[in-house]
């Protein structure tokens, strides 16, 4: 059988749209990597919480952060909330997302339209009738103006009535009606397209337009996507809306872009995750990241393998030391991530005794394989495939540790 890798994914072939913000330059499509982005949910208007929310979610990973635009007072802040990242260090691109007012807010605060790095439109809600068009080109004048690139993004809940009432007269006239939803695609696929035609031809180069149609169901979003990719070689950016939260949040976005990505299809992602009460706004930029990471697509932080655990597990020092040991990994990659290139294409195995342990230890860089239920209080360590050493005591998770620090000194250092 031949091997399947994340090299053997024929990426679909798309114009790259550079996002910059000061020497800061995320390319999407044209087979740059995968990029992660997410959303802030502060209010565009409170400048110090949104500035902390954008830190946030770059240093959990987010390449791009979209904040809401739908106010005078947060346009206004816009150019604030730049100065202070670019200040403090953080120079993630920022995207506008613009809805009903956005030919308002962009033009009346140039500002604004200045220090974002991309803008975010969604055709669906841009006006009625004739004011529909003047609007939209009054939103592309200013990314002309600018030299900005913006996202065309169809919504199935905010779709074009129009062109939607339009297609569903047409399908009345065929011989064979297609079945509405077939029609609902079509008005999906033809609104983004359109628009990104008509963006064209009023001036905006193809290298500054990412298109996406995002849907909350996850048949519906592979359909629409495949249709897309097909019928144009704009980027894309790919997302499951209203994926809602937990892991059912996770699991339908991850099954709905898992598919497409294995298939060549998507520029960008964000896994549009509802945060539980206290839960972290960087979940989802951890999710996204995670994903392009076990696809072999991306690395980012180096990933822990672990069993599930089962009656053989003996306690809980198991479950406790793959997660502690996952939590230490990730602290650890912004300083890493400078000194130790490569470091995070590093796996670990934390396994919970001697059935698997042993084999999957080996397999990774470094693996423990913890004593199951009746097997001596030993505790084996692996080092690239050899084991190097045996644990005991009280402070497994503190000597482990200790091993991957010198690990990574010595294999991802200058000493290697
Ligand atoms: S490695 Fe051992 S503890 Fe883990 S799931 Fe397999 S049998 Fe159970």
């Amino acid at each position: 059988m031949k091997p399947v890798t994340a090299a053997s994914i024929i990426r679909k072939q798309t114009y790259g749209v550079a996002v910059k913000n000061g020497n800061n330059a995320v390319c999407i499509g044209n087979n740059a990597p995968v990029v992660v982005q997410s959303m802030t949910n502060t209010d565009t208007s409170d400048i110090e919480a949104t500035v902390v929310q954008v830190r946030e979610l770059a240093k959990a990973g987010s390449e791009l952060v979209r904040v809401t635009v739908n106010t005078p007072e947060a346009a206004k802040a816009i150019p604030a909330i730049r100065e202070q990242l670019d200040q403090s260090g953080c120079d993630v691109p920022l995207v506008g997302d613009f809805h009903y007012n956005g030919h308002l807010l962009l033009t009346q605060f140039p500002e604004c339209a200045q220090a974002l790095s991309k803008y975010r439109i969604n055709p669906g809600n841009v006006g009625q009738g004739v004011k529909r068009d003047v609007h939209f080109a009054e939103m592309i004048s200013v990314a002309c103006r600018y030299d900005k690139p913006v996202r065309i993004g169809v919504n199935w809940g905010s779709l074009d009535q129009g062109l939607l009432e339009r297609l569903m007269d047409e399908n009345s006239w065929r011989m064979d009606p297609w079945p509405v939803k077939s029609v609902m695609y079509e008005a999906l696929v033809s609104s983004a397209i359109e628009s990104a035609d008509k963006a064209v031809e009023l001036g905006l180069p193809k290298d500054h337009i990412v298109l996406s149609c995002k849907v909350s169901d996850v048949q519906d979003l592979v359909a629409v996507y495949r249709e897309l990719s097909c019928r144009c070689q704009y980027a894309l950016h790919l997302g499951l809306t209203e994926a809602g939260g937990g892991s059912k949040g996770i699991v339908a976005s991850v099954a709905a872009l898992s598919v497409l990505l294995q298939e060549g299809i998507g520029d960008t992602i964000r896994i549009s995750l509802t945060p539980g009460p206290g839960e972290a706004r960087t979940r989802e930029v951890i999710v996204a990241q995670e994903l392009l990471q076990t696809m072999g697509m991306r690395s980012f932080v180096p990933l822990v393998v672990s069993c599930p655990g089962c009656g053989r597990t003996s306690s809980d020092l198991f479950q406790k030391l793959a997660a502690h040991t996952q939590d230490f990994l990730r602290e650890q990659m912004p300083f890493w991530k400078r000194r130790f290139p490569g470091v995070e294409k590093m796996s670990v195995a934390v396994m919970g005794c001697i059935v698997n342990g042993p084999g999957e230890s080996r397999h990774a860089n470094i693996g423990i394989s913890l004593p199951g239920s009746g097997e001596s209080p030993a505790v084996p360590v692996f080092v690239d495939g050899k084991k190097v050493t045996t644990l005991r005591g009280d402070n497994i998770a503190g000597q482990f540790q200790e091993i991957i620090l010198e690990y990574v000194e010595t294999r991802y250092g200058n000493g290697y």
